[in-house]
């Protein structure tokens, strides 16, 4: 399998594509083809590593990392992403808890297997050599999970960039516990200035050669294939006890996990409708409803992981689908106000007893409004993207109550913290590096 580049430039292999991040002429890489694939070429849809290792096998093909793609499934992806069921009547709703990993929210999933691949790549000597600068610029999750998943790590140094005073406590001591070789910077702006100013230093060729910098964004096709999978096991799951399909509403900020999941249709699995819950950032809501791209900057909300103005992966999407009337057909797209996040929170803690983060509740409102026809034609998948402890600030003052981290998460909260504030040019970004 070849990638291109969705600005058109030459093919590269796999190997490029991870290690490179984004192409040279600035797009982002997509697989030449999409491979086709039938729910009986899953014989064991609860095996996630398994599920992982069939669907992306054709992916890999011809490359030095398809001998290794089973064990790099087996060991990146080492935890549980249950379907909980919450509701069968008026129709059937789940929620896919992706927050099990070590970091606690879904970009485990791809950081993980992204740090493995790139491991195997840099000691098979095939494409890159050590030592590799991972550069990612963070809204909260991504840098937390990246450094968890290349910390301390042969062949690879880290450098995590976040927006100062714009991630909660306990993700900012997620992106600051690490050291050894993991470098954190709090940039003084939002989430769009540290994702320009680590696209700017990409695109400065002698600084990007000197430092081997690669990307660990979701721009990186790296993370997105795996994330493909749990929609594929998910789905999978749900179509051989029931024989339907399933349907998923995905808290959306720079479009990576929607992508995946409507490339998980597109291969073939049992993904019924695709809908994306936005917080108050609503560039992809109304570009679905007039048909005009306009980025602009974001605005901070209560669900900051998906606070982005300017989602990067339209670029794929709209390389898949083409027009908006061919994207309208694929994907619908709800915005959600942090007055409402709020009463979420609270109701669906009344109505099941589970605190939710507040990006997951925008996708749980997004169910709530749904027409009940609709609740009951389709079965409902809502995506859980990070445990509520992450945001306890948020949440504990609404329900009053405590929510306990998760074990990993108590760990990383115990280390201690530190990290260096910049301003949000390439200039202080470079000197650091
Ligand atoms: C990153 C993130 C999102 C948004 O995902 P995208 O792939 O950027 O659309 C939503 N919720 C949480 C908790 C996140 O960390």
């Amino acid at each position: 399998m070849r990638y291109l580049s969705t600005r058109g430039g030459p093919a590269v292999s796999i190997e490029k594509a991870i290690m490179g991040g984004t192409a040279r002429d600035g797009g982002l890489y997509v697989p030449e083809a999409l491979p086709a694939f039938n729910a009986s070429d899953f014989p064991d849809p609860d095996d996630f590593p398994d599920v992982a290792t069939r669907l992306l096998e054709p992916f890999f093909a011809g490359s030095s990392l398809a001998a290794h793609l089973r064990a790099v499934c087996r060991s990146a992806l080492n935890f549980p992403v249950p379907l909980r069921q919450l509701e069968t009547a008026p129709g059937f709703l789940a929620v896919l808890e992706l927050f099990h990993g070590p970091t606690a929210a879904f970009k485990d999933v791809g950081a993980r297997f992204l740090a493995h691949c790139m491991e195997q790549i840099i000691r098979d000597g095939v494409f890159a050599t050590a030592p590799v600068t991972v550069l990612v610029a963070t809204s909260g999750d991504t840098g937390g999970a990246v450094a968890a998943a290349y910390h301390r790590r042969p062949g690879t140094r880290v450098v995590v960039l976040f927006p100062e005073g714009r991630v909660s406590p306990r993700q900012q001591h997620q992106l600051t516990c690490w050291g050894d070789n993991v470098v954190s910077l709090a940039v003084r702006g939002e989430f769009d200035d540290c994702q320009r100013v680590v696209k700017e230093a990409f695109a400065d060729s002698a600084l990007s050669a000197r430092h081997r910098l690669c990307s660990a964004n979701s721009i990186n096709v790296g993370r997105l294939l795996p994330q493909a999978a749990y929609y594929a096991r998910a789905s999978l799951g749900h179509w051989r006890t029931t024989g339907r399909p399933l349907s998923f509403i995905v808290p959306t900020g720079n479009l990576g996990n929607a992508f995946a999941c409507v490339w998980a249709r597109r291969l073939g699995m049992p993904v019924g409708r695709i809908v994306l819950a936005t917080n108050a950032n609503t560039t992809v809501p109304d570009y679905l409803a007039t048909g005009q791209w306009l980025p602009r900057p974001s605005i901070p909300t209560l669900a900051s992981a998906m606070d982005v103005g300017n989602p990067s992966n339209m670029e794929r999407l709209r390389s898949l689908c083409g027009d908006v009337e061919t994207l309208r057909q694929e994907v619908t797209a709800v915005p959600v106000s942090d007055a409402e996040i709020r009463s979420t929170i609270i109701d669906e803690y009344h109505r099941h007893g589970l605190p939710w983060c507040p990006h997951t509740a925008t996708g749980l409102r997004v169910y709530r409004e749904l027409p009940e026809a609709e609740c009951v034609l389709d079965d409902w998948a809502v995506v859980a993207t990070a445990h509520a402890a992450k945001f306890d600030t948020i949440v504990e003052p609404l329900l009053d109550i405590r929510v306990d981290p998760p074990a990993e998460l108590t760990a990383l909260l115990q280390r201690p913290a530190q990290f260096e504030t910049i301003p949000a040019d390439l200039g202080a970004l470079a000197a650091r590096l």
